[in-house]
């Protein structure tokens, strides 16, 4: 009568160490691995755009000097050929998914972050 009661206790614990591990394994790799990272697009501090950066995509938008041209390519985006009297916005180059660099436009007031 005993060891059953330890049984019980022991099978109860598993069942309930599994479930927890059940819900919370992909409740924290959610957190951790965000589906979908979107990039946002600010003129003067406020957002004008915002896109995925895992659809491989080219943008063009209008900006204080002419164009800005985006480009979105396997997780990963950058400038080119923007209406900019520095281009250091495309120095900057490729950004990676998950990366905190910013890229800035300073003459065109853009500035390019992931959010
Ligand atoms: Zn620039």
């Amino acid at each position: 009568m005993q060891n059953k009661y330890k049984e019980y206790i022991f099978i109860a614990a598993l069942v309930i160490i599994l479930l927890i591990a059940y819900f919370a394994i992909p409740y924290l790799t959610a957190n951790k691995f965000k589906e979908v990272q979107l990039v946002e697009v600010r003129y003067k501090d406020q957002e004008i755009m915002t896109f995925d950066i895992d659809i491989d995509k080219h943008y063009v938008i209008e900006v204080d000097n002419g164009l800005m041209h985006i480009e979105v390519k396997n997780s990963r985006y950058r400038v080119y050929d923007v209406d900019c009297p520095d281009k250091i916005c495309e120095k900057v180059g490729w950004v990676e998914k998950n990366s905190s660099t910013l890229i800035v436009c300073l003459p065109n007031n853009i500035v390019l972050v992931q959010i």
